[in-house]
């Protein structure tokens, strides 16, 4: 049996067992071509169906309107923090923006190199262990959208509930929680997420955007950084990341095999349960690092009581054979990221672990 680590990696991350078997299987020869898919024309007929099919997953699993384009794309979430300003950012209008943690930092850094902004909510008084209430959140009246991070990656927090913003596009980098659970697309201008965490391999970035906000985008910029360009293109105006299409639509189809994102939720649910539960039970000796309301299921960041005991729990989980619990090294402490594809069995393993060193070290 092939040997797999408990992966809590916060991305790259953990990918379906399935899902690796099969790239495997069809890695040398793809669907009887006598070569890879990696080795073939972006332009063949066998990578448009992955192209196509890959999309279309896409707006089947989150239901999204005709009225969208569903783009592929490169450079990651972070070129997107400038893309946004860059193709909706007018002159005489406010990017707003919350201020949720150290995504949403980086996403407002590169919008003030573009044009006006503003902060419409912000929880940096809190150290960002909170997420922003929505009745926090002030519009500027000339607003060209309302940007949000919906899942902190670093800090480990997550919007329970959007905010409605009226006729004010809302666009949201959803790297983090991206298909984690169902989503009303329908109030959003826009969403945008690096594959890496719950969709595939790193190289692909997915944008889900409306029309008639892509139509705006100013004359002189440039064809690769506007949204229309690929999505006339189909995402095919330049060379596309072709194998990780290729793994997101087998992630896809492993999604719809699980039942969709309603029941991916519900996983989810449980996952994290259990861990917040060993913190929980833990009379103190972890504490959790946000706000119960603004608790991740994605990623669950926790502390010991000293940066030593952290240490040597990065020591023993490693040796238990657990990966990636070390904190980020902005924030230090713990987290375990338990996306989509992070089995329950993992996650069960890592409560019971963190009981056990309890019983050691307590
Ligand atoms: N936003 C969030 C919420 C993230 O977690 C990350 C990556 N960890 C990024 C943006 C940046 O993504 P990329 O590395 O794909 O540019």
């Amino acid at each position: 049996m092939t040997k797999r680590a408990y992966n809590f990696n916060a991305g790259p991350a953990a990918l379906p067992l399935e899902v690796l078997q099969q790239a495997q299987e069809e890695f040398v020869d793809y669907k009887g071509a006598g070569m890879s898919l990696m080795e073939m024309s972006h332009r063949s007929k066998l990578f448009e169906g992955v192209n196509d099919e890959a999309e279309q997953l896409l707006r089947e699993l989150l239901q999204i309107p005709d009225s969208y384009s569903v783009m592929l794309l490169q450079g990651g979430a972070s070129t997107q923090f400038a893309m946004v300003p860059l193709n909706f950012l007018q002159q005489g209008l406010v990017g707003a923006y919350v201020n949720s943690g150290s995504w949403a930092k980086k996403a407002i850094k590169e919008a003030k190199l573009i044009g006006e902004t503003a902060i419409a909510a912000t929880s940096e008084g809190s150290r960002f262990t909170r997420m922003p209430s929505l009745e926090e959140i002030v519009l500027p009246d000339n607003a060209a959208y309302l940007h949000l991070t919906s899942n902190e990656t670093i800090e480990g927090t997550q919007l329970p509930f959007f905010p409605d913003t009226g006729e004010v596009p809302l666009i949201a980098d959803m790297s983090s929680d991206i298909m984690s659970r169902p989503l009303d697309m329908s109030r959003f201008g826009m969403i945008y997420a690096g594959a890496q965490k719950n969709l595939g391999p790193s190289g692909a970035t997915i944008v889900i955007a409306r029309n008639d906000l892509i139509a705006g985008s100013p004359a002189a910029l440039p064809t690769m950084f506007r949204y229309d360009t690929h999505a006339k293109s189909k995402s095919l105006y330049n060379t596309p990341p072709s194998f990780a299409v290729y793994m997101i639509g087998l992630v896809l189809k492993w999604l719809k095999g699980k039942g969709g994102l309603a029941a991916v939720e519900q996983t989810n649910r449980d996952k994290a349960a259990l861990i917040y539960d060993a913190i929980d039970q833990s009379g103190g000796f972890y504490s959790g690092v946000a706000d119960t309301g603004s608790r991740s299921l994605m990623n669950i960041t926790f502390r010991l009581q000293s940066d030593e005991l952290d240490k040597e729990f990065v020591r023993q989980s490693e040796a238990e054979g657990f990966v990636g619990l070390k904190g980020h090294r902005d924030v230090g402490g713990l987290r375990a990221s338990a996306y989509n594809a992070v089995p329950l069995e993992s996650c069960k393993a890592l409560a019971e672990f963190m009981t056990e060193f309890q019983r050691k070290n307590g």
